[in-house]
């Protein structure tokens, strides 16, 4: 005979509850599911194994758009802890775990890309315990932890209320624009009852709010012409640079937080030559929706006014007229997980247990896009403590890197819950 626990919660509440109405709820503590105690333990006896993969992974180089190799790898680490796994058709590793209820998943996620372009040197070096590297902590410390958590599940023989799906996906960074996890909750949509995002290290924060952001290119074109000879035609960096000076003085709100960056210009061919065509690449961030639709509308009128001004300037309309355009290169919706929510409240029980204190954070990860569905998601550390991300001095110190995974492992069975077996 089985039944379900509600262990998680329960189980770790401070004694000082257990006088208190809840009491009467079935509570079997957790010290009573053996299977649980084994994956718990499970991580402190394989710490060497858990490094070991995790310079394993980074080694294996994925820029942007070129997770493929990694994916296999971790394809069939996932496979070698008895779960099916697949690669989808945009590249994402999905690995189930079925549970009694096939109706309902929980998704562990970590994501497999990194900032660093095709050639750069990703070989560890080891230093005590210390390993540095570029994506040796983001994320190569939440594709461990994925990993080492399936393994510590299988080889505890944990059974599930929900199916677990374990996924490394694609295109977290930058311009791969979150495709893998858009995929995935298109995909899973309909079942999918909480996401769990393991994103670099730590066990210092919890990400329950999205930070909305999207970026834009614009660009700007003309005839392009000889500096001397076609002088007086409009000039499109003209048009970009008047432009950008009435954007950049755009007031934005402190709170809601809202922000700007202009991160990109290219264009023109040389200095003698009136360019044709000169392309900016602009990055905007707001904790409101609201704000951040305002903040693009200001590039917009921004951009055309800029763009007006040049032409009728231009000392020579004759020679031709500046067109302008601004494309969505990508954006990243906002979203908040209630502070009631079922997820929140495991990762607070997993936190309880572990003696762990985290706070809330906003920020910009695969987590925006669930939350955005209204689905339930966060994203946390995988533990140890970790510097230098997206840059060549990356570095991983995993020294009491137990707490994040037993931290994350929590979490994750609090959201699917687990069957105990009476058979035994
Ligand atoms: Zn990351």
């Amino acid at each position: 005979m089985k039944h379900l626990l509600l262990w998680v919660i329960l189980s770790t509440m401070p004694v000082r509850s257990l006088g208190s109405p809840h009491r009467s709820v079935p509570s079997p503590q957790l010290a009573d599911s053996a299977e649980l105690r084994s994956a718990l333990s499970w991580f402190s006896q394989n710490l060497a194994w858990i490094n070991d993969q995790q310079a394993r992974i980074t080694e294996i180089p994925a820029p942007p758009f070129q997770e493929a190799a990694r994916a296999s790898v971790v394809k069939a680490l996932l496979a070698a802890s008895g779960l099916e796994v697949q690669i989808d058709k945009t590249g994402n590793v999905v690995g189930e775990l079925p549970g009694a209820n096939a109706q309902e998943i929980v998704m562990l996620t970590a994501h497999l890309d990194t900032v660093f372009p095709p050639g750069t040197d990703v070989k560890v070096r080891r230093e005590g315990t210390r390993m540095s590297a570029p994506g040796i902590s983001d994320n190569g410390t939440g594709l461990a932890a994925l990993v080492s958590i399936a393994r510590a599940m299988h080889e505890a023989k944990i059974k599930l209320r929900r199916t677990i799906l374990f996924v490394a996906d694609v295109g977290e960074e930058g311009e791969g624009n979150l495709r893998g996890m858009r995929a995935l909750v298109e995909t899973y949509r309909s079942r999918l009852k909480a996401a769990v995002v393991l994103d670099g290290s730590g066990t210092d924060h919890v990400t329950t709010k999205a930070l909305a952001s999207r970026r834009l290119e614009v660009l700007i074109t003309g005839p392009g012409g000889h500096s001397w000879s076609d002088f007086g035609m409009p000039n499109p960096i003209n048009a970009l640079v008047r432009g950008s000076i009435r954007f950049i003085n755009t007031k934005v709100p402190a709170s809601p937080r809202t922000t700007f960056n202009l991160g990109q210009i290219e264009g023109g061919t040389s200095v003698n030559s009136i360019p044709y065509d000169v392309k900016l690449k602009v990055d905007i961030r707001s904790e409101s929706e609201d704000e951040l639709g305002k903040l693009e509308s200001a590039l917009r009128e921004s951009i055309a006014a800029g763009t007006r001004d040049e032409m009728e300037s231009s000392r020579d309309r004759s020679k031709g007229k500046l067109d302008w355009k601004i494309d969505v290169l990508g954006t990243r919706p906002g979203g908040e997980l209630a502070a009631n929510s079922p997820l929140l409240a495991a990762l607070r029980a997993a936190d309880n247990y572990v003696n762990n204190q985290s706070r809330i954070e906003r920020s910009s990860t695969d987590a925006n896009i669930p939350l955005a569905s209204g689905i339930d998601a966060i994203s946390i550390g995988a533990g140890g403590t970790g510097g230098g991300a997206h840059s060549l001095q990356e570095w991983y110190e995993p020294t009491g890197r137990e707490m994040g995974l037993k931290r994350a492992l929590l979490t994750l069975l609090g959201i699917s819950g687990i069957v105990e077996d009476k058979s035994k």
